[in-house]
């Protein structure tokens, strides 16, 4: 089969699984059922068809409004739903057709989810980084090139390494910058990584913040010392790790 029938099969995955994740990023937060009810309008209530539910489709022929109030539904749904549609593709694209792709696919859509739970509620859902976790020693175990004791370094190094920055960080910043959140995030990511890669994105989020916050300080978006979560940035240095740790970290040793 072509190429692109591939591409397309993962798009349309990806953009359904989205579906379902905005869904998830919703009710996580609030204590909600993500199966029951089924979705309705936030403004009017209106339960919302099948017909109307069909991912992207549905935005662009209703122009991006609620069939029975008129009320616009917010960007963030087509949003997400495409970000994890072209996401999978890449991954497609990057791993080739296997099982391995099938579980970076649903390590992808976890952090896309915790990455909007976090910037909107400063917070990281266990229900995700838990069972998220066990996920990852047991797909590193058995399907993902890392191995048992890499992926269990992984979790103790990754959340390891941030639940002592987290207890430094009274003493050192005068202020409490990591939650337990991102403790749990970064065991996660280990354990579906390995332990290089894991630092390598507590790295790769760290510059990122830095350079992220120093910005929006600039545009005067952000106040000095005001809250930033970390989930979000430690997301993106996943993501990057999964792509390119071998390249970095090549790179690195080449440097020194
Ligand atoms: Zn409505």
């Amino acid at each position: 089969m072509a190429p692109w029938v591939f591409s397309s099969g993962a798009f349309v995955m990806g953009i359904i699984l989205g579906s379902f994740l905005t869904v998830c990023i919703h009710r996580l937060p609030r204590g909600q059922s993500v199966v029951t009810p089924r979705s309705a309008c936030p403004d009017c209530g209106h339960g919302i068809h099948w017909f109307d539910n069909i991912p992207l489709v549905s935005f662009i022929i209703l122009r991006g409004r609620c069939r029975n109030c008129r009320q616009p539904i917010p960007y963030r749904y087509p949003l997400i739903e495409l970000i994890n549609g072209v996401g999978y593709v890449l991954l497609l694209r990057h791993f080739g057709w296997g099982w391995p792709v099938v579980l970076y696919g649903m390590f992808f859509s976890a952090l896309l989810a915790v990455t909007w739970i976090d910037w909107d509620f400063q917070i990281i859902p266990d229900v995700i980084t838990i069972p998220g976790t066990v996920l990852g020693l047991v797909a590193s175990t058995l399907i993902l090139p890392v191995g048992f004791w890499n992926a269990l370094i992984g979790i103790v190094v990754g959340g390891g390494i941030l639940y002592l920055l987290a207890w430094m960080s009274p003493f050192v910043f005068g202020k409490e910058g990591l939650g337990g959140g991102d403790i749990k995030l970064l065991a996660m990511v280990g354990a579906f990584l390995g332990w290089q890669p894991a630092l390598l994105t507590l790295f790769l989020a760290s510059i990122l913040e830095a350079g992220v916050g120093l910005s929006l300080m600039g545009l005067k978006v952000l106040a000095r010392g005001q809250y930033m979560p970390f989930g979000p940035f430690l997301a993106v240095g996943a993501i990057t790790s999964l792509l390119y740790s071998s390249h970095l970290i090549h790179w690195y040793l080449e440097l020194i």
